[in-house]
């Protein structure tokens, strides 16, 4: 894992201090950064952008490693899973182009460490 604590810290901020993925067993309190698209053991630091990272709980942080299909699903809809591309260029692309779901469901495109742009607010020309 190589995401500084600092880093860490700032996505948390960044997604209002809460667990994004809500899923059964949630501490509700956000206390780590979750990789949208899996970094993998001995992956590229390419997924280690912030448009990568969200807010989570140790607990779904775990759960979301071994999701069944019905809770993959429900992650992917939420932003909150990205399905890898055929490079992890491509795939942090899809990343930054997808935005997550907030728990009072506003959607947001994570844009730095510290940085998220409201849906709406991309949409204006
Ligand atoms: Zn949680």
């Amino acid at each position: 894992m190589s995401v500084s604590v600092k880093v860490k810290q700032q996505i948390i901020e960044r997604d209002g201090g809460w667990c994004l993925m809500m899923l059964p067993g949630c501490l509700g309190e956000a206390q780590t950064a979750h990789h949208r698209a899996n970094r993998g053991a001995g992956g590229s630091s390419v997924l280690d952008h912030p448009a990568n990272l969200c807010a989570v709980c140790t607990v779904c942080n775990g759960l979301a490693e071994d999701a069944n299909a019905i809770t993959r699903m429900d992650l992917i809809h939420r932003g909150l899973r990205i399905e890898k591309a055929a490079t992890n260029e491509a795939t942090l692309a899809r990343a930054i182009a997808t935005p997550v779901e907030a728990v009072d469901g506003e959607r947001w495109y994570l844009v730095s460490a510290t940085e998220r742009m409201h849906v709406s607010e991309a949409m204006r020309p």
